[in-house]
């Protein structure tokens, strides 16, 4: 049998080459890192779940006309995309204040910010993904002003769409971050969303208790991380009340 080309491997997911031109297969690894790969562990289950709620988030957004690279779920830790040429800026988008944010202004950590704050930064791991303001972006010929205005509008439109979901279920959408793709229609380029949105890539707090179900589970040793991504989908209905993809099953 041909081995499947690895086109990219990244700290989370791998990408294959596609079964049709255009498209590409996203693997999603049990791999966790944090602090820019200094803090490292596998979290069984991780991938699964990062691979249904991607699917769960995309797959609205397409429904209700946000475009994004996911085609359709393959199996459980697989997903057929389309193939974009990535923006190299992550687009974080704040509701409220915590993490970079928090501690680069002083600003306590929970504090609702008036309005949803949009920010770019450049995707680059040997410089720790620095902050970058328009002028960089345009100045480096990361992304256009016309990119640029489109990739805040897609931010907020996906802020607004996943800050009702969670609220709907009782979490609260703090802050999370996308990655955009480029990709040619005839002579027409059009901007999607692309990467994944899971809690890896969002800060969610159970309203009630404040209890954290995201990645910063892992970055500051809050408890089981795969057990707080249940959490999540479970609350979305993303997986059966009793499911857990994390332990193993007893089947009498
Ligand atoms: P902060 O800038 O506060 O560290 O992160 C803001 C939000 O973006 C958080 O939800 C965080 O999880 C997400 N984020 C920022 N950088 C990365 C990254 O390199 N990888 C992932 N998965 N998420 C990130």
């Amino acid at each position: 049998m041909a081995r499947r080309k690895k086109i990219y491997e990244g700290k989370a997911k791998i990408l294959y080459e596609g079964p049709e031109p255009g498209t590409l297969v996203q693997y999603f690894k049990d791999d966790a890192t944090a602090f820019n790969a200094e803090k490292r562990a596998t979290i069984d289950g991780k991938g699964v779940l990062n691979n249904r709620l991607s699917e769960f988030f995309m797959s609205g957004l397409n429904a209700i006309g946000v475009p994004t690279h996911f085609i359709r779920r393959l199996n459980m830790r697989e997903q057929l995309i389309r193939s974009v040429e990535i923006i190299p800026l992550e687009v974080v988008i704040r509701n409220v204040a915590a993490g970079s944010i928090s501690k680069r202004l002083g600003i306590e950590e929970g504090t609702a910010l008036p309005r949803p704050i949009v920010e770019f930064y450049y995707k680059d791991d040997t410089l720790g993904d620095p902050l970058v303001a328009e002028e960089h972006v345009i100045t480096f010929g990361w992304a256009s002003q016309q990119d640029l205005d489109d990739m805040v509008a897609l931010g907020l439109r996906v802020n607004d769409f996943l800050s009702g979901l969670m609220m709907g279920v009782g979490i609260k959408l703090v802050d999370f971050k996308i990655e955009i793709g480029r990709i040619w229609e005839g002579d027409y380029m059009r901007l999607i969303v692309a990467d994944e949105i899971s809690p890896d890539s969002c800060r969610l707090w159970d309203m009630k208790t404040g209890q954290k179900l995201d990645k910063d589970v892992f970055r500051r040793d809050l408890g089981d991380l795969a057990d707080a991504y249940t959490e999540v989908a479970k609350r979305l209905g993303v997986l059966p009340d009793q499911g857990t993809v994390s332990g193993p099953t007893l089947v009498n």
